[in-house]
């Protein structure tokens, strides 16, 4: 599992909102999020949060680290929920969040109440 100080350090991944049809649908505003599991202080992941609102999901297009949660979106293998694991804290072994299918057809992790804590990492 990287780690956020992994990630800060690799020189050529630069922070460059992602600019799309789901952006356009929240207004065009983003802005990067690290989140931290609530228990055990471990970063999770690092998320590209879209519009206003709370965060309720992370959608796997929106994750921008760690590398292996990264991966997920280009997975060909992951078309369905069930073809998901849960999202856990890497620290502790926490479920932080639980696939499923978004109704605008992306997967993502409905996040867990109180399960995380997020920090505003960049706005874009
Ligand atoms: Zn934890």
């Amino acid at each position: 599992m990287e780690t956020q100080e992994q990630f800060s350090r690799r020189p050529t991944r630069s922070l460059e909102i992602r600019r799309d049809r789901y952006l356009r649908a929240r207004g065009g505003t983003a802005k990067f999020l690290n989140l931290y599991c609530s228990k055990c202080n471990t970063w999770l992941l690092l998320y590209q949060k879209d519009g206003d609102g709370r965060l309720l999901r992370c959608y796997l297009n929106r994750i921008f680290a760690p590398a292996n949660l990264e991966a997920l979106q280009y997975d060909p293998n992951i078309v369905k929920p069930r073809d998901m694991k849960p999202l856990l804290c890497s620290g502790c072994g926490e479920q932080v969040g639980i696939p499923t299918l978004h109704h605008d057809g992306r997967l993502s992790f409905r996040l867990i109440n109180g399960a995380f804590r997020k920090k505003v990492a960049a706005d874009g």
